[in-house]
């Protein structure tokens, strides 16, 4: 039975290497041919157009182009970190672009998907950005500029954010209750998987017709591990995803499937092994 990965804000960036490096391992490892993989959004720190020719765009490309080829059907949506993403970008990667909302058959009931930034409207001042962000004129003059300048560009809104290093989620606004009650009834759905908001948890609202509905927040990745959410068609839970230290007995894991998979992940994530 083909699986169902979910997977948001890795917030990949040159400056989290380990997190790049459980990133590989994860997309190596756990989703199998046939199974499909959602990244709802912020895959990246930040992404400063399809042409980027960084070393960690490569990884990235290389990484799931990888999966691709293997038979993994890889999903993407745009988060607020990296809604530059483009057609270019998917193409490299094998992967397909979907829209802010999503409909999808998530262990049998239908699920809306989305990054979650379109949740939180009591940022007011984030949802007037947003729209301007968003905006095709706006993406086409960024895109424009030559590539080191959209870099500056870039690094120039971090560091004024302050989020080049600190991921905290009190910098995040929380959804807002009724409008997570008017993307559930718009879409007629019971159930949303997103994650913008760096608050894993599950909560439950209650619909005007009386009936509940399931808000599935899924977590951002650190250094060292994640909790993905998986669909073995009959239900979702978490996944345990953890790095493997440099020199780790790696023949001790047990939840990992694939000894050839896991091996070649373990020779290309670590350049001090020479174990192996
Ligand atoms: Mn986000």
């Amino acid at each position: 039975m083909p699986k169902q990965w979910f997977i948001s804000d890795l917030h990949l960036a040159s400056e989290r290497p380990a997190t790049i490096r459980l990133f590989e391992r994860f997309v190596c490892d756990y989703p199998q041919t046939g199974d499909r993989l959602f990244i709802l959004g912020d895959l990246f720190d930040y992404w400063i157009g399809d042409d980027d020719d960084a070393p960690l765009a490569a990884t990235v490309r290389a990484t799931l182009a990888e999966a691709a080829r293997r038979g993994i059907d890889i999903a993407i949506q745009r988060g607020n970190r990296d809604f530059l993403m483009g057609k270019r970008l998917m193409r490299d990667c094998g992967a397909r672009l979907l829209p802010d909302c999503h409909l999808a058959q998530v262990a049998g009931q239908p699920t809306l998907l989305m990054h979650g930034d379109l949740l939180c409207t009591d940022d007011v001042d984030y949802q007037k950005a947003r729209r301007r962000f968003r905006n095709p004129l706006f993406q086409w003059l960024i895109l424009r500029k030559p590539l080191d300048k959209r870099r500056r560009i870039a690094e120039e809104i971090r560091r004024k954010s302050g989020e080049a290093t600190s991921l905290k989620n009190a910098d995040i606004m929380d959804v807002n209750a009724e409008t997570v009650v008017r993307y559930l009834r718009r879409h007629k759905v019971r159930r949303l998987i997103h994650g913008h908001t760096h608050r894993p948890d599950t909560h439950q609202h209650t619909l005007p017709d009386g009936s509940h509905a399931t808000r599935l927040v899924l977590p951002e990745w650190h250094e060292d591990h994640v909790t993905a959410w998986c669909d073995d068609g009959a239900s979702l839970q978490p996944v345990q995803v953890d790095q493997i230290a440099p020199g780790a007995n790696i023949g001790r894991r047990s939840n990992a499937s694939g000894t050839s998979n896991r091996a070649s992940s373990a020779s290309k994530s670590s350049v001090k092994s020479t174990s192996d």
